[in-house]
């Protein structure tokens, strides 16, 4: 079995974008401001690529995905995520399960988490109770807390699948 941490954190937009909108969880969160960054911005999927890159020892996914690099400008975390994965299961791992942290003043992600599981879930091939979302905020403390961004933790296990 392999264990992995990640960590994320992503600045708001300063005005709400219709070109570029809110993804967390590879879903779209319609009016609400998006989050810069040189992909789309998931924190998400980023904190979980981070997980599953700790727990096979491959660095951090801006070792994988340079923001310097043009040709992820823009591009899906979902696109990340399964390349990623695609890792993991070249170590003959598999998901055991996923337990993801996103902490966010605004908006209310309740509404949006068994969306962000399921399609976690599909991009990994996993079922969808090996995925958890979860959700708070820091009780307007901090940086996160006066509505400058989200932040999110992953926390991945992995096993043998020989
Ligand atoms: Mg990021």
């Amino acid at each position: 079995m392999r264990i992995g941490h990640g960590f994320d954190v992503h600045r708001f937009a300063p005005e709400a974008s219709e070109t570029k909108p809110l993804i967390l969880g590879g879903v779209t969160l319609p009016d609400a401001l998006s989050l810069e960054a040189h992909s789309d911005g998931d924190v998400v999927l980023h904190a979980l690529c981070d997980a599953l890159l700790g727990a096979i020892g491959e660095g951090d996914i801006g070792q994988h995905f340079p923001d310097t690099d043009k040709k992820f400008a823009g591009v899906s975390s979902l696109t990340l995520l399964e390349h990623v994965y695609s890792l993991v299961t070249a170590c003959s791992l598999t998901l055991a399960n996923a337990d993801i942290t996103v902490i966010a003043q605004s908006p209310k992600l309740a509404p949006h988490r068994e969306a962000m599981c399921l399609r976690i879930a599909s991009s990994l091939k996993a079922s969808r109770d090996c995925i958890n979302v979860k959700a708070t905020t820091t009780e307007q403390l901090g940086a996160i807390g006066r509505g400058e961004g989200i932040a999110c933790h992953a926390v991945v296990l992995l096993e043998g699948c020989e």
